[in-house]
């Protein structure tokens, strides 16, 4: 397993991400739907992998919901930068922020999943997004 480590801009939110997989290979999605356009979000996810979300103090993430309301939105409450999103254990997040952004090589997807059903929406993100680290 290889950590890529990223994080908001004033340091207060880190995340790791572990994975075996070779980030040439991991899919990389500009998701079409308001909130990420605004914030130009870059977002990747591994099922065999494990992430975290690292604050240096509690409550420096502050959690959004909108739309759906079946997942929380992480931001750094002081900076204001996105770091990823999580719902039942599982996440996706936002690389840009990652140390190791250059490795992350294949051309985003751009997916617009207004019309998705709710029940397979849900599905896809088990399916896909990486479960959180246990500690
Ligand atoms: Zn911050």
């Amino acid at each position: 397993m290889t950590l890529y480590r990223g994080g908001c801009h004033c340091g207060a939110v880190t995340v790791e991400l572990e994975t075996a997989t070779d980030p040439s290979a991991i899919d990389v999605r500009e998701c079409q739907c308001s909130f990420c356009r605004a914030h130009g979000a870059e977002s990747a996810s591994d099922p065999n992998g494990r992430i975290r979300y690292i604050e240096r103090a509690p409550g420096d993430m502050v959690r959004y919901q909108f739309g759906t309301k079946t997942c929380d939105f992480l931001i750094c409450r002081h900076c204001g930068v996105y770091v990823g999103a999580v719902m039942e254990g599982y996440s996706t997040t936002q690389i840009k922020h990652f140390e190791d952004r250059a490795l992350f090589t294949k051309t985003a997807r751009h997916p617009d999943y207004d019309d998705e059903p709710l029940e397979d929406r849900l599905a896809r993100r088990r399916r896909n997004w990486t479960p959180l680290a246990a500690d």
